[in-house]
């Protein structure tokens, strides 16, 4: 087994050296991601593979922002701002429907969302006129300015405009965005596939008696439960016997259909630990033992197919919560990149602490946490490695620098769990969009 004593690699390096691994790695044919179309209703939370470019303006055509009158507004000015005017009413326009060109000196009836007539270039909100006068006319008690409530043709979209960029997480706003444009199917990425396997002799399933010495096996929901989280496939590989052969019998299984193969537990340096060995004989190892809390033996590497291709590999530490955080911290941001969208990294806000953190650690410290009602950072009070339900209960966590001691007030930063966890669904990035 290697030295024991290796310096531990800094976080941001181990995100540097992943990144440039999983960008190179979809470059490969093997690692290239492929394409389907599939239906815009079906496409929430997929990867967009194209730009999306509208074919049409949206709206369509120059269309009514409220109930109430077409005219032209140069017909109620002549009166002057005090008296009111009174117009024939030439014609009914509800949504759906064409009208025909508007008359100087007369009104249309008109519904939002309804085509603005030719002619007519303000619409007069029914509740600043009168109708139903004995001569059929229109009172109007308002004058208005040309253009007003009409929402312009092309105001949102238009034709020829990108409007989501190849790599967006598609949202439900998007996809809306999807339909307005008239996309019946988007061409989206295929959805990276991850082999989980757990290793570990005392593991037993839930639904099965619990022996002396045996523990359920939790990593197995946990991860399976987060890949799918993330819009990934997870394909359960089992439970695997603390054993090299066995170790490397399945691994080189998994890795024969799985873009990326996670493990959970023997990685650490016991006799019992025999991931890190199992990777170097069926493939290679990048590196292992980060100077994180919780979290610090976790392996990177890559494994061998049958084909000569090659498949990822990370290996998680046993501990639920060093699983959990491992798999946020590191395997999210490689599944993004598999998955079409750009390398992007969990981002912090400085929040108060409501809490005492006395004892510093020389390594990169992430404990769970969530806000108080007031916004302030409170942390479960059990930040072993093994308390599951910290996790559980947690919507955030702390990053601590090495070294760091808190205060409550002190400014903490804090990183929410859809950061860590959710597919980006936030920004378009089409032409156009704001700030
Ligand atoms: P290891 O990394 O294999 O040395 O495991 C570290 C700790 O995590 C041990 O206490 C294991 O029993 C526990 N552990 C390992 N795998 C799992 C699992 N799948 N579910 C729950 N606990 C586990
Ligand atoms: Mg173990």
């Amino acid at each position: 087994m290697t030295a024991v004593f290796k310096p531990l690699m800094p976080l941001d390096d181990a995100w540097a050296h992943l990144r440039s691994a999983v960008e190179q790695h979809v470059a490969t044919p093997a690692g290239m991601r492929g394409t389907e179309m599939v239906s815009s209703l079906d496409a929430l939370g997929r990867v967009l593979a194209a730009d999306l470019v509208s074919p049409v303006d949206v709206p369509p055509l120059d269309n009514s922002a409220m109930d109430g009158y077409a005219v032209r507004a140069a017909d109620l000015s002549l009166a002057g701002s005090s008296a009111a005017v009174a117009l024939p009413l030439a014609q009914r326009i509800a949504a759906g429907q064409m009208g025909v060109a508007l008359q100087a000196g007369a009104c249309a009836r008109i519904f939002t969302g309804a085509p603005v007539p030719d002619g007519a270039d303000a619409v007069v909100m029914q509740e600043h006129t009168e109708a139903g006068a004995a001569d059929g006319r229109v009172q109007f008690n308002h004058i208005v300015k040309a253009g007003q409530n009409i929402r312009l043709r092309g105001e949102d979209i238009r034709q020829g405009q990108s409007v989501l960029s190849a790599g967006l997480r598609l949202g439900p706003a998007a996809l809306g965005v999807a339909a307005s444009v008239g996309a019946a199917d988007l061409s989206v990425f295929k959805r990276p596939r991850v082999a989980v396997l757990t290793t570990g002799n005392e593991l037993v399933m839930p639904g099965q008696t619990l022996p002396a010495g045996a523990i359920y096996n939790s990593n197995r929901h946990t991860l399976r439960g987060l890949v799918e989280a993330v819009g990934a496939v997870a394909q359960d590989a089992g439970i695997v016997p603390d054993h090299l052969e066995a170790t490397r019998a399945a691994l080189r299984q998994a890795a024969q259909h799985a873009d990326l193969v996670i493990s959970s537990g023997g990685v650490s340096v016991g006799e019992e630990d025999h991931l890190r060995a199992a990777v170097e004989a069926e493939g290679g190892l990048a590196f292992w033992a980060l100077a994180i809390k919780p979290g610090k033996p976790f392996v990177f590497g890559w494994l061998r197919r049958d084909d000569g291709s090659r498949a990822l590999y990370m290996g998680l530490p046993g501990n639920p919560v060093a699983s959990f955080m491992t798999y946020l911290l590191l395997v999210r941001p490689v599944l993004g990149v598999l998955a079409g969208e750009a390398w992007s990294l969990p981002q912090s806000i400085q929040l108060p602490a409501d809490f005492t953190w006395p004892k510093a650690d020389k390594r990169r410290e992430f404990v769970r946490a969530r806000l108080t009602p007031e916004g302030r950072v409170q942390i479960y009070p059990n930040q072993g490695s093994g308390v599951l339900t910290s996790a559980a209960w947690a919507d955030g966590v702390v990053d601590l620098a090495p070294g760091m001691t808190v205060q409550p007030g002190d400014m903490v930063s804090y990183v929410p769990m859809r950061e860590l966890l959710q597919p980006a669904f936030a920004t378009s990035q089409g032409e156009g969009a704001g700030s």
